[in-house]
């Protein structure tokens, strides 16, 4: 069987995705969500011009000879709040006193703020306020549309919500946001050996921490898994979990049992109950993966160790989801970080080494966690990017810039 090279397999994975139907939730659960169609303003944000400071609206031109030995006092015809509409026009001499977000009159010029005023002496009654320099047209006016103009494209489809968006939304009326449908993925973790969380493992057993791994990779694609129990290396277990999963979910998602070893029966019945494709990828860690349907629901067969599991999981199972869950952006993004190790040998696979990225004055480092071995969960706990070596390359010197692929924060 050839080997697939990984932007191919995801190629592939990523045709064959379909995005689920929208549906509609208040804008209070929007956070995280993806936007199924395009937002457009109902109307000018600010809606009318209003003042950004609390001040006194005024004509520039009755200001234009002030200074502080020869300052100009102007006549208070008017006292706007925010929420008011004012009820005057200026007139050559007079001044509006006006709140921050108050809708200025229709022929202000300016606000001077309250700071440059000597509204420290006088009291908000006074009937006179004296101002000490000239100010500008548009001077702390804030233009009616500034935000954002009526009919404008606000927010495009297929963009996670983030706090922002949920504060445009507000803006442009949408109690009821458009989102598409999270996809459910059944969790099946597969293996004779495996025991549940809460389980005191017996001789010659380990913990089922894939499951709970993959999961909560789940949910940060954006969708939501189903835990299932723990299926053993018994070929109508696996039958009878994968029929069960398929009328409940979206996607399916197995862990273990797709090498060559005497009890690894998930290509077996996939092939059996579905359509299987299965792939050697040239990748290190993960070289198998199968993928295929069952009853046209998209179903993929991670390798059991752990960490082939979970870099599996990012590189093919992620950006699918993603597809299916509405988003244009599928991949995460890799940077540029300066190799702080020693020398990485090339090999003809290509290899996802686990890597601790920094943010410096300099740039960005990786360091690697440590030991790279595909059973050592803790390496993928520690790290935050994948360092890509490629593939039949010259490998990569220590302090040389290499890609990485950024799954968590930034140091
Ligand atoms: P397999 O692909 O089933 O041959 O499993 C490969 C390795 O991954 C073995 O050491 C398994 O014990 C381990 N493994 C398989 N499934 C899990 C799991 N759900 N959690 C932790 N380790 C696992
Ligand atoms: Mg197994």
């Amino acid at each position: 069987m050839t080997l697939l090279a990984v932007a191919d397999a995801q190629a592939a994975i990523l045709e064959r995705m379909t995005t689920l139907a929208s549906e509609s939730i208040d804008l209070n659960e929007a956070l995280g969500r993806v936007l199924a169609a395009p937002m457009y303003a109902d109307r000018d944000a600010p809606p009318f011009a209003n003042s950004a400071m609390d001040g006194y609206a005024v004509l520039v031109t009755d200001l234009n000879n002030a200074s502080a030995d020869n300052s100009v006092a102007l006549q208070i015809i008017e006292r706007v709040a925010a929420g008011a509409v004012p009820q005057h026009q200026l007139r050559a001499g007079s001044a509006i006193r006006i709140m921050t977000g108050a809708q200025v009159p229709a022929n202000a010029e300016a606000v001077v703020p309250f700071e440059e005023t000597d509204e420290g002496q006088a009291n908000a009654q006074t009937e006179v306020v004296r101002m000490f320099q000239p100010t500008q047209h548009g001077n702390n006016i804030r233009p009616a549309g500034e935000d954002m103009q009526a009919g404008s494209l606000v927010l495009a489809a297929g963009q996670m919500l983030n706090a922002g968006s949920i504060g445009v939304l507000a803006t442009i009326g949408a109690a009821q946001v458009p989102v598409f449908r999270q996809p459910r993925v059944a969790i099946i973790a597969t293996g004779d050996e495996l025991v549940d969380v809460g389980v005191e493992p017996k001789a010659g057993q380990i913990r089922n921490s894939n499951g709970y791994a993959n999961a909560a990779q789940v949910r940060e694609a954006g969708a939501i898994p189903i835990m299932l129990p723990i299926v053993p290396d018994n070929a109508d277990a696996l039958r009878a979990t994968l029929a069960q999963a398929v009328a409940q979910v979206d996607v399916l998602l197995t862990s273990g049992g797709v090498s060559v070893g005497d009890y690894d029966l998930v290509k077996q019945i996939l092939n059996e109950v579905g359509k299987l494709e299965f792939w050697r990828v040239r990748m290190r860690p993960g070289k198998p993966l199968a993928f295929g349907s069952i009853n046209g629901k998209p179903i993929f067969g991670l390798p059991g160790n752990p960490v082939s599991a979970m870099v599996c999981f990012e590189l093919f199972v992620r950006p699918a989801l993603r597809k299916i869950g509405g988003y244009q952006q599928l991949l995460r993004p890799s940077v540029w970080a300066k190799l702080l190790d020693a020398d990485l040998e090339s090999n003809e696979r290509r290899q996802y080494l686990r890597v601790i990225v920094k943010s410096s004055a300099t740039g960005l480092t990786a360091e690697l966690t440590g030991a790279q071995g595909s059973g050592l969960v803790s390496s993928m706990a520690s790290a935050n990017g994948l360092l890509i070596v490629p593939e039949a390359g010259h490998g990569i010197n220590r302090g040389a810039m290499a890609e990485v692929v950024l799954f968590g924060e930034l140091h």
